[in-house]
């Protein structure tokens, strides 16, 4: 077994869409990127490329590349996911939590983890996902960005 952590965060700006987990969610504001900003994706790419030891998305996916301009995490998602099959590892579970003020994330949970668990090829019960607010403190309690935090396992195949 191998163990993985990833963390991104994204900067809310009015004008882009919300992305979160591969599901759009309604809100005045996006996140802000070189890709489509989806925080909670980039954290689960973090995390399972750092339990194989196979570096960050950073590396593989640069921001200054225009391959990657406007893109689909979920197709970064995808990309990692061929690598750890590569590499013979095969995902054990994940465990992530997103932290934004608002908008109010819980009714779209679910629909986040099918996404995920389609890109993945993993069954939903592998995934779990939680929300939380910084009660108003710091960049997220302010609304300035949405963070996320992913830990993973990962096994040896
Ligand atoms: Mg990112």
């Amino acid at each position: 077994m191998r163990i993985g952590h990833g963390y991104d965060v994204h900067r809310l700006v009015p004008g882009r869409k919300l992305i979160l987990g591969g599901v759009e969610i309604p809100c005045e504001m996006g996140l802000d990127g070189h890709s489509d900003a989806d925080v909670l994706t980039h954290a689960i790419m973090d995390a399972l490329l750092g339990a194989a030891a196979l570096g960050d998305i950073g590396r593989h996916f640069p921001d200054h590349d225009d391959q990657y301009l406007g893109i689909d995490s979920q197709v970064l998602l995808r990309k990692v996911c061929s690598m750890l099959d590569a590499h013979h590892f095969r995902i054990g579970n994940l465990d992530a939590t997103v932290i934004a003020q608002r908008p109010k994330l819980s009714p779209y949970m679910e629909q986040m983890r099918e996404k995920l668990s389609q890109t993945m090829g993993i069954s939903v019960d592998r995934i779990n996902l939680k929300a939380t607010t910084e009660e108003r403190l710091g960049f997220t309690g302010r609304g300035e960005g949405i963070s996320a935090h992913c830990v993973c396992l990962l096994e040896e195949i």
